[in-house]
């Protein structure tokens, strides 16, 4: 376990403010896309000259990238803690890697989630059968809740699928514990671990998980990889995910056979780049030490929390209270101010970045905050006409690898100025696409490339 925090690309970057002026880009939005850790850029640039077409090219580099990619599979296998037979499918996101094993499933397979779960961990399994459990108001409910619904499932090829850390509150699921009750009962167990990867350790075997899913965009490697992690079996008894190039041994006009997971189910070109890019940072952050991320974002969250209880006004969402062990996550309602004002002002006016909205966890925010049904269906029935001005939200700070106290500091005085005295600046909100934008934005882009005149 390395002292030093591995540095962030962009890490002492500085944004233009509304009127004049710049300021340090305070980054706590982490939750949702990370900067590239200076690590894996370095080792994308190192590698590019030698990048080339994987597993079929005979030139020398072909070899090179192919055992560049193969490598990778196996640095993600590590980080995760995986079984020597499990397999690692490289994806593109959690999403894909969810997709991916929804359409693998058997046929008469049956999943159950809690209804906290973020989209990419709900919709994928309504293409199959799917029951969808309530949230109960404490976490020791969670495995009995659990236990009974098996109990309840005449398939006997039930998955459970869970998060491992919520993204809308931060609060660590108890993956073990979920995975131990489905075992004993015959059902298995899919770990969403896009938010939990980035900032502490993902064990599967410890869990005891059957697969896990995870984003290389979230852990510092933000080139388009993902991998869903876990038993072999279901990953190659149907015909794959995706059809195509690599995937087949052999191919007649009437006739095709599969090759076994993962190549199964990895047809076309795979991202070598990205697939490196992501068994970097996976090494990375296995050397700075994932429990040391989870203990330092964890020491982050109590300072945000006090930060943010001492400002009148500020009401923060949390399903299980304030004991249960959480990552750097955070959301929380501003009395009296819409959701994305917060999180526009704090940009445009300070440098910070935070999130607003739903979080894509819709039936979450609606249980935090208290929506009924008949008002969630106004607002359904709202949008749907074009109008998103009542649309509920919540603002989210997340910390990561370089955050530190005096972001949580700049961002507490910025929200104590805002409830104080409101924003200084004029915001013109469009019900359209429920936005704020700030009224003029004179804020220069930055001279890039991809943003000069065609
Ligand atoms: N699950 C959780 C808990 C997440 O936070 C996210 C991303 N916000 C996802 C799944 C989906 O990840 P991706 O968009 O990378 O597929």
């Amino acid at each position: 376990m390395s002292r030093d925090v591995p540095r962030l690309v962009g890490q002492d970057l500085r944004v233009p403010l509304v009127g004049s002026g710049d300021a340090r880009y305070v980054n706590l939005d982490y939750a949702a896309s990370a900067p590239a850790l200076e690590q894996v850029a370095a080792a994308v640039d190192e590698f590019l000259p030698w990048y080339s077409s994987v597993h079929r090219g005979a030139g020398f580099k072909s070899q090179v990238a192919t055992q560049v990619y193969e490598d990778a599979r196996g640095r993600i296998h590590a980080f995760v803690g995986a079984r020597p037979d499990d397999v690692v499918v490289i994806t593109r996101n959690t999403t894909d890697s969810l997709n991916l094993l929804a359409h693998a499933l058997p046929d008469d397979a049956e999943i159950l989630t809690f209804a906290g779960e973020h989209h990419a961990n709900l919709l994928p399994w309504r293409r199959r059968r799917v029951r969808h459990l309530d949230l109960p108001d404490r976490p020791s409910d969670l495995a009995p809740m659990l236990a009974e619904a098996i109990r309840a499932t005449a398939s006997p090829n039930i998955l459970v699928a869970v998060t491992a850390a919520s993204n809308v509150t931060g609060e660590l699921w108890p993956v073990a514990e979920l995975t131990a009750v489905a075992h004993e009962q015959g059902a298995r167990v899919v770990v969403d671990a896009a938010q939990l990867a980035p900032h502490g350790p993902v064990t599967i075997a410890t869990w005891d998980a059957d697969w896990v899913a995870l984003s290389g965009h979230k852990m510092y490697a933000p080139y388009g990889a993902g991998a869903l992690v876990g038993r072999r079996d279901w990953l190659q008894q149907r015909a794959p995910f995706l059809v195509g190039g690599g995937a087949v041994a052999f191919v007649s006009t009437d006739e095709v056979a599969w090759l076994d997971a993962p190549e199964r189910q990895e047809a076309g070109s795979p991202n070598v780049v990205g697939a490196m890019a992501l068994g970097v940072a996976c090494g990375v952050l296995e050397a700075h030490g994932t429990g040391q991320m989870l203990e330092h974002e964890a020491a982050l969250a109590v300072e945000a929390a006090a930060a943010l209880d001492g400002i009148a006004g500020l009401r923060r969402l949390r399903l299980f209270g304030d004991d249960h062990p959480s990552i750097g996550v955070q959301s929380f309602v501003a009395d009296g101010f819409h959701h994305n004002l917060v999180a526009t002002y704090l940009s445009a006016e300070h440098g910070i970045a935070v999130r607003d909205g739903c979080f894509c966890a819709h039936p979450l925010l609606l249980r935090l905050l208290g929506v009924s049904h008949d008002d969630a269906d106004k607002v359904r029935d709202a949008i749907l006409a074009g109008d998103r001005a009542a649309v509920p939200g919540a603002v989210r700070i997340s910390a990561g690898l370089a955050t530190t106290s005096d972001d949580i500091a700049a961002v507490s005085r910025a929200l104590d100025l805002l409830m104080t005295h409101g924003p200084s600046w004029n915001y013109r909100f469009d019900p359209a696409d429920g936005h704020h934008v700030p009224d003029p934005d004179d804020r220069p882009m930055p001279a890039l490339r991809a943003l000069q005149p065609r």
